[in-house]
């Protein structure tokens, strides 16, 4: 089946004072419809600055300097602000990191879903609105009760969870969300887990989770995607990732995980992460890498095709590229 999301080059650089920093370098990967991908890596290493330049958020220093971003067709980088405005939503739904801190505190929660149904039906009859408003908050697991009350009135999960109807509303073919579970007990962030997982089986769309807790991600994804310094250097599938990953910035977030099957938080590998301002090199992983060659000071390895379709940019495995 062909992709329903393909992301291509995609290039993002921060015109700082200090210099140039290059957030994103070259990313490219594909997701199928009802494909679960899972975005690890530091902080600083890039998940953030991917979602919001598929969204074509990136602000000023800020840039998109290529590449593109396609879904069903359509390439969203190369659309104008309208046509964007409508892909928001429509194609392309957004959770972002503490975005249920960001509902409107004065707002009944079923105000600000049907302003953002408005936004982009703006002759959908009243009637309609409503009805697309208590489905999507049915399809979370909550009450359509929930459409009259205010933001204080729920706790944390309940929401997350409205954040996910409001993702929801115009069904789109893919949803980003950057750490959906982040402050939420343990309970509630499987909770929320179980509920995007739910909601992807009902519209289909292909999801990418952005975070930081590999042993929770790993019970939802099908796939892992491993960034560093503003590059993907492994794509697999989450069987392989956990058993045998390739890539040995993946390696050491593999072992540094205290339990496979609980709380696999990842804490960190040895050495710092590179400043975008001043990467190292050939491999940016290199200072750090126990496995550096010298042509890894040199040439900055692509990510190349292995057997089962893995993906891995490092020089050990340049001789067993597949396509
Ligand atoms: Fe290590 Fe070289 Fe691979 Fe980079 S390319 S991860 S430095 S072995
Ligand atoms: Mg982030």
């Amino acid at each position: 089946p062909s992709p329903v999301l393909s992301v291509e080059n995609l290039e993002v650089t921060y015109y700082t004072d200090l210099g140039r920093a290059r957030a994103l370098d070259q990313v490219s990967f594909t997701l199928r419809a009802g494909q679960k991908l899972g975005m690890v890596g530091e902080s600083g290493s890039g998940k953030s600055t991917l979602a919001l330049a598929m969204m074509r958020m990136i602000k000023p220093p800020g840039r998109i300097e290529g590449g593109r971003v396609v879904i069903g067709g359509t390439d969203l980088i190369g659309l104008d602000e309208q046509g964007m405005r409508h892909a928001r939503l429509n194609k392309i739904a957004y959770i972002p990191q503490g975005a249920m801190n960001s509902l409107n505190p004065v707002m009944r929660i079923g105000s600000q879903m049907v302003d953002a149904v408005k936004a982009h039906l703006p002759d959908e009859p009243r009637s309609a609105v409503q009805e697309r408003c208590y489905h999507a908050l049915r399809s979370v697991d909550l009450d359509p009760g929930v459409f009259r009350m205010y933001a204080h009135e729920l706790s944390g999960g309940m929401k997350q969870r409205v954040c996910i109807a409001i993702g929801i509303l115009l069904r789109p073919s893919v949803i980003i969300a950057d750490e959906p579970t982040s402050a939420l007990d343990v309970v509630t962030q499987r909770q929320v887990m179980e509920t995007i997982d739910r909601v992807q089986d009902e519209i289909n769309a292909a999801v990418i989770l952005i975070g930081h807790d590999m042993g929770l991600m790993a019970q939802f994804v099908d796939a892992v995607a491993v960034m560093y310094a503003g590059r993907l250097v492994e794509i697999s599938s989450v069987r392989e990732m956990f058993t045998d990953p390739k890539h040995p910035y993946a390696q050491a977030l593999i072992s540094s995980l205290p339990n496979l099957d609980n709380k696999g938080v990842f804490k960190g590998i040895p050495g710092l992460a590179p400043s975008l301002l001043r990467l190292p090199s050939g491999c940016a992983f290199h200072p750090r890498c126990p496995n550096a060659m010298e042509t890894c000071t040199a040439v900055s390895p692509d990510l190349l095709t292995l057997a089962n379709n893995r993906r891995v940019a490092c020089h050990l495995y340049d001789a067993e590229t597949v396509s």
